[in-house]
């Protein structure tokens, strides 16, 4: 019983290590092209005097190959802060990219090997312990089948009893070690998936990133085809939110995302999606949502946005007012997730191109 319940466990643990693996990011460029990114990835390290460094250069990769444009809108802020930053920030803005999920992994591993290796080491030494009782079981009956004297019989009765006690006190041991690794391993569970939770999350707004949303549109998309249903797509930027910051600073900018996401989240209902696209930029994808009532919903935000008044309460500041300009779109049978995004994407291009403050269809 025991065992059933510890194999299944180790069946877990397997399945997490190979979860391990497969989360570490795997390139497939052929050689022309990653030879290509490499000339890219280098002139654009060496036009910020960035030191081209591992770590430096795998940023610069996936910058320039697209891979990674969250990376690259903090990357560009970080630049526009600080036209060099600072070996410091660079490891800081990798870190947070790279290697925290690695590192939490790394430990992850080192923990399941360890309850591995106890749970071996419970089951080897209690496994002595059962074959020497089962040489006493063995050994009772020849005795039984001999014709030994009744104090014989006795003492030997004797034996057995006291083995068996104390084969029931290794049971509970075991059962005791065996309740300890599944309450360990729970907790390690959740763990996980706290981590795979905040791993989706943008640290400044607490909104889905930009990671959640590339594969939540995978998702829309596979559904909408198998249902032949339909959904929607708003691209939604910031208007002159550079001249924002210039002027009042970037932790004002940052309080001002931070409002913004807030905002959007008022106006969408339960099933809509909402995310940091990246930057001043922000996502929304309205399931089950013909182009009709998406855009009432985005003309919805527009005004929500442009109409509240910007101020700090904490020092009693007006920022006066801002806007946003949206790009809306409904998905098309045949598009791929970045068909559905360049659309919206050139929607809001029209919408800033017409004046801003303004949604526009494609
Ligand atoms: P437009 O109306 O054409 O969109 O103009 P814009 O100024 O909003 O657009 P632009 O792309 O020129 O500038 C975007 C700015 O967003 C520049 C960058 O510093 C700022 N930004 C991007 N990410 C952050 C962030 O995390 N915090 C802050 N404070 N600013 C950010
Ligand atoms: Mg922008
Ligand atoms: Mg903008």
């Amino acid at each position: 019983m025991i065992i059933l319940v510890t194999f299944d466990k180790i069946t877990i643990i397997n399945k997490w290590v190979y979860f391990f693996m497969t989360n570490i990011t795997v390139y497939s460029d052929d050689v022309r092209q990653s030879s290509e990114f490499l000339r890219l990835a280098i002139s654009m390290l060496a036009k910020y005097r960035i030191p081209v460094d591992p770590h430096n250069y795998q940023m610069g990769y996936e910058c320039v190959s697209g891979k990674n444009q969250a990376l690259m809108d903090d990357l560009t802020h970080l630049i526009e802060k600080s036209r060099t930053p600072s070996q410091e920030q660079l490891e800081s803005l990798y870190k947070s990219y790279f290697m925290q999920d690695e590192a939490f992994f790394e430990i992850m591993r080192q923990e399941i090997r360890k309850i591995i290796i106890e749970v071996l080491h419970g089951f080897g030494h209690s496994g002595e312990q059962l074959s020497s009782y089962s040489q006493t079981l063995n050994q009772f009956v020849d005795i039984l089948d001999s014709r030994n004297s009744s104090t014989e019989m006795l003492e030997e009765t004797h034996k057995v009893l006291d083995e068996t006690r104390s084969m029931e006190r290794i049971h509970k041991q075991l059962e005791n070690q065996m309740s300890g690794v599944i309450s360990e391993i729970n907790s390690l569970r959740k763990e996980l998936e706290q981590v795979k939770e905040e791993s989706k999350l943008d640290t400044l707004t607490g909104i889905s990133n930009r990671r959640a949303f590339d594969v939540t549109l995978e998702q829309m998309i596979f559904h909408a085809r198998k249902n032949a249903k339909s959904f929607c797509l708003l691209l939604l930027d910031i208007d002159f939110f550079k001249k924002f910051n210039d002027e009042y600073g970037h932790l004002v900018g940052d309080k001002v995302l931070r409002y913004v996401a807030a905002s959007l989240k008022r106006n969408i209902k339960g099933n809509d999606f909402l995310a940091r696209f990246g930057g001043e930029e922000f996502v929304i994808i309205l399931p089950a949502t013909k182009v009709s009532g998406a855009m009432v919903v985005a003309e919805q935000i527009c005004d929500a946005i442009s109409s509240g008044n910007l101020t700090d309460k904490e020092n009693n500041t007006s920022y006066g007012k801002l806007t946003i300009s949206i790009g809306v779109t409904q998905f098309r049978a045949s598009d791929l997730s970045d068909d559905i995004v360049h659309r919206a994407d050139r929607a809001l291009y029209l919408a800033k191109d017409r004046g801003r403050n303004r949604v526009e269809k494609l």
